[in-house]
């Protein structure tokens, strides 16, 4: 060391460089001034080599990316711990925390207790990685099996008592490395599902027959199932299929049954037909007969009787026309009946399959959507000990719009409102349509005053979609109560206080957001 001041160090400094003729680089000067302070000379940081390995490390999951943005910048301000513990994220694990010089000192396994805010690589760390790694294992499945036995042996070597840290590190980056492959290809697995999800709703859609509400159906399926996939949305696809996989059996024993009428119908209409035609041709030969009598006939007594047997043969032949003629027409009016059935059979079934849980007009769910969409929040909810907030609106001044712009119209706003709070809301929030104009919206991992700017910006949404009624700007608004859900709450009791505020909300003069 050197007891000169730091400014003439500085000055001693700019004269070797030129002295020496070194271009005055950072680099350059630090060498220089570490040498003329008398300091140890740090290893210049190998900024361009570490952004070559930054550049070629794969950004294919969010996690990556993340891990990359964080190393170029620790590479930037020059941070080796920073360098390191972004490289080990990377990885798949967290880095241990670090002191300044923990990037020199080699990795020691100890039982002694960690200083605070350096914890030591103890037993007790190896065993919380080995755990969280035996957490992560069944998301990336088990069909590879090195992967698999390199797991097993990692985790058997964290939790060795006397584990050598440099072979665990040794063993993690390695792991790290293989973990990177499995997460991508559990992407990857997840993309092709998704991609032959979409191929079989299509194909449903092409066997089915001609059917307004299940062609509803599968197009809101294929909106469903559209990346980001969550488990809210899987649950939604899961209801929704197990409707059309209903109605489908259902269209399916309906057209068997009708095919089975009509052949019953035709089989006795050719048994009729064949009937029919052997009468004819009895009579036929009949009136054959009767002619060559009548041409050998001598007298008029010899006519009678062959007369009498016309006569009689052509009544026979005409009762049994009418005979014909009259099953015919039971056989047609049987089919009129079966059709009209068929007719009413189906509209009964559409009604029956809308209202399982969706709401035909918004396809947003409806009431027994809405009960079975809060109980599965509400024990997501419990489980997991994340918020859950519940929000009701009711559209202000909806009698006079309706009045004003005619039934059907108020009908496409209705669609319209719907349409931009699905836009508006994030993937993991429902939709349902709780009464006429009124509609429920579950917000999970939301406190109350989240679940209120959420209100407000629908609002705000609105003001800027203005729905059309013919070349007509409709401006809607609506008035909101929201609740946060209390632990020893149900949903619907939720529903309920959010309801209360949002009457305040219409007291105190709508379009406006209250909380409960
Ligand atoms: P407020 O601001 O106090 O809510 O007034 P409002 O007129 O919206 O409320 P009110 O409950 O008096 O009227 C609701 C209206 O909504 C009455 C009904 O005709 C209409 N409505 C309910 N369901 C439907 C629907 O499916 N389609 C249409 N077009 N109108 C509906
Ligand atoms: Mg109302
Ligand atoms: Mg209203």
């Amino acid at each position: 060391m050197t007891d000169r001041k730091p400014f003439e160090i500085a000055r001693e400094t700019l004269k070797q460089l030129t002295v020496r003729k070194l271009p005055p680089t950072p680099a350059n000067y630090q060498r220089i001034y570490s040498e003329m302070a008398g300091i140890p000379i740090e290893p210049t940081f190998p900024v361009d080599r570490l952004r070559d390995i930054a550049i070629a490390l794969p950004t294919k999951t969010p996690g990556q990316q993340k891990q990359r943005g964080l190393l170029e910048s620790a590479i930037n301000n020059l941070n080796w711990n920073g360098v390191k513990s972004a490289l080990m994220a990377y990885g798949g694990f967290s880095p241990p925390a670090s002191s300044p010089s923990d990037a020199t000192r080699p990795m020691v396994m100890t039982e002694s207790k960690p200083a605070p805010g350096s914890p030591s690589l103890t037993a007790d760390f190896f065993g919380q990685i080995a755990r969280m790694i035996e957490y992560t294992q069944p998301a990336l499945g088990n069909e590879d099996e090195r992967f698999n036995s390199q797991t097993q042996t990692l985790i058997l070597a964290l939790r060795q008592p006397n584990a050598d840290a440099s072979n665990v590190k040794q063993m993690l980056v390695s792991y790290g490395n293989r973990l990177s492959f499995a997460a991508e290809d559990q992407v990857e697995v997840k993309n092709v599902l998704l991609r032959l999800l979409h191929l079989i709703i299509e194909n449903i859609s092409h066997l089915s027959l001609d059917d307004t509400w299940l062609k509803g159906q599968v197009d809101a399926l294929m909106t469903v199932c559209a990346p980001p996939l969550t488990l809210r949305r899987l649950d939604d696809v899961e209801l929704r299929l197990k409707d059309v996989i209903f109605k489908q059996t259902e269209a399916k024993e309906r057209a068997h049954k009708a095919q089975e009428e009509m052949r019953h119908m035709l089989t006795a209409f050719i048994e009729r037909l064949a009937t029919m035609s052997t009468s004819t041709s009895v009579f036929h030969s009949q009136m054959e007969d009767s002619v060559k009598l009548i041409e050998q006939a001598k007298s008029l007594t010899e006519i009678t009787p062959v007369l009498k047997n016309v006569v009689s043969a052509t009544r026979d032949i005409a009762h049994e026309s009418q005979l014909v003629r009259d099953e015919l027409q039971s056989l047609k009016n049987k089919a009129q009946a079966a059709d009209a059935e068929l007719i009413r059979l189906h509209q009964e079934l559409d009604r029956a399959s809308a209202q399982a849980r969706h709401d035909p007009l918004t396809g947003a769910l409806n009431r027994q959507g809405l009960d079975e969409a809060i109980n599965r929040e509400i024990s997501s909810f419990k489980r997991k000990e994340t918020p859950l907030s519940v929000a009701l609106l009711d559209i202000d001044n909806f009698k006079m719009l309706n009045d004003t712009i005619g039934h059907a119209a108020g009908d496409a706003a209705l669609t319209h409102l719907a349409g931009v709070a699905r836009e508006v809301m994030r993937p993991q929030d429902t939709l349902a349509r709780y009464g006429g104009e009124e509609f429920v919206i579950l917000l999970p991992d939301t406190v109350l005053e989240q679940g209120m700017e959420a209100m407000t910006r629908l609002q705000r949404e609105l003001t800027k979609r203005f729905f059309l009624a013919g070349n007509e700007k409709v401006l809607i608004t609506f008035s909101a109560g929201v609740a946060q859900v209390a632990t020893d709450e149900t949903g619907m009791e939720a529903v309920r206080r959010a309801d209360k505020a949002m009457y305040l909300a219409k007291r105190a003069g709508k379009n406006r957001v209250f909380g409960a």
